[in-house]
């Protein structure tokens, strides 16, 4: 019960940490973990830094390195699934660069993580629902890259990048006019939609997975549903955001194209963390226009929106700094 308590305070934003396991090389290399968790208390994590000062931390939730997929998803559901309810709903990834935010979002073929969960249990509710209300769903991907908007679904190798931009409909909520909104009938289709969307994420010299941790990649879910019975619509976005890696930048020199993405990068997460600490902290002024990913996001973050941030971390006392980095991040949107 206290669990419900804590959200109702919180009203509709919601922050989660998330922490990886250790990997093999970090086993290997004898890294220790900087992080302990209580086991009386599934809010909580403490860190530890190698004078042994402890620091502590609370979330709405705290997903140890042995929570799978399931018990992710479990504290997910109710959420994303109040869009078939006509609610906006977004659902961000932040972290640094390695701690699992595609691994939460995306998953593996074997280990799917939350969007194919979600569009699994939407057309299952939709399904259930059948009788009274009909659902249409559609799914539009896009990439912010350095402050530039891409339809990841609306381009191909041999066609010219279009460029999107966010516009203010006639109803004063913000739209990407112009975006490919596909058509959805079952997950199989959506999973195939999401890998073609994937190869045209920006590739740089180096290598793609490097690269795909300098923008965000945003999947957003509009669902069109008609009550049957009174014949009253409604339409309601669901945003799936895995978040550009919240890493700064290292001592090694950083110049041109490198250190232009980092502060794109920087201005965007701050923008971010500024518009939920405002909202989460009932200020009347929301900075919304700070960022091409919060004014894309303006109709979908505040009011009676629901929001969850996953704060994903890595274990490792070699990544601790980083690591306190995003604590104290989500705590200040908390
Ligand atoms: P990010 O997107 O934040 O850069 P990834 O999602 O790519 O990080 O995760 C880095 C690696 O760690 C991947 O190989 C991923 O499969 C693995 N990983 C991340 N989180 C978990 C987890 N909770 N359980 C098992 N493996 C994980
Ligand atoms: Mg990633």
């Amino acid at each position: 019960r206290l669990y419900n308590e804590v959200i109702e305070l919180k009203g509709n934003i919601r922050v989660f940490c998330r922490c990886r396991p250790l990997n093999q090389v970090e086993i290997s290399n004898g890294s220790s973990s900087a992080v302990e968790f209580d086991s009386s208390q599934d809010a909580e994590l403490q860190t530890i830094s190698s004078d042994s000062s402890k620091k502590q931390f609370k979330f709405d939730r705290v997903f140890r390195p042995e929570d799978g997929q399931d018990v992710v998803f479990a504290r997910t559901k109710p959420i994303v699934t109040s869009v078939l309810d006509g609610f906006n709903v977004c659902i961000f990834a932040y972290g640094q660069t390695g701690t699992g935010k595609t691994f939460t979002m995306e998953g593996t073929p074997e280990n799917r993580g939350v969007n194919y969960r979600t569009l699994e249990e939407l057309f299952r509710v939709a399904g259930d629902r059948g009788g009274v209300m009909k659902y249409e769903l559609f799914v539009s991907m896009m990439e912010v890259y350095n402050e530039k908007i891409r339809d990841l679904l609306g381009e191909n190798s041999n066609q010219p990048t279009k460029r999107l931009d966010i516009k203010q409909a006639t109803d004063g909520t913000q739209d990407v006019p112009g975006v490919v909104e596909a058509s959805v009938y079952s997950t199989e289709e959506v999973w195939e939609l999401l890998k073609s969307g994937n190869r045209v994420r920006s590739v740089g010299a180096t290598n793609a997975n490097e690269m795909s941790s300098r923008s965000h990649c945003l999947l957003r879910v509009t669902v069109r549903g008609t009550n049957l019975i009174n014949g009253q619509k409604t339409r309601s976005h669901l945003w799936l955001v895995d978040l550009a890696g919240s890493e700064r930048v290292g001592k090694i020199e950083v110049e041109g194209e490198r250190l232009k993405e980092s502060q794109f990068i920087n201005k965007s997460l701050s923008a971010l963390g500024d518009v939920i600490s405002a909202l989460a902290s009932k200020t009347s002024h929301i900075p919304y226009r700070n960022s091409k990913l919060t004014h894309m996001l303006q109709s979908s973050l505040g009011g009676d929106c629901k929001t969850v941030m996953f704060v994903q971390i890595s274990p490792s006392s070699s990544d601790l700094g980083e690591t306190l980095c995003s604590l104290n991040f989500a705590s200040r949107v908390r």
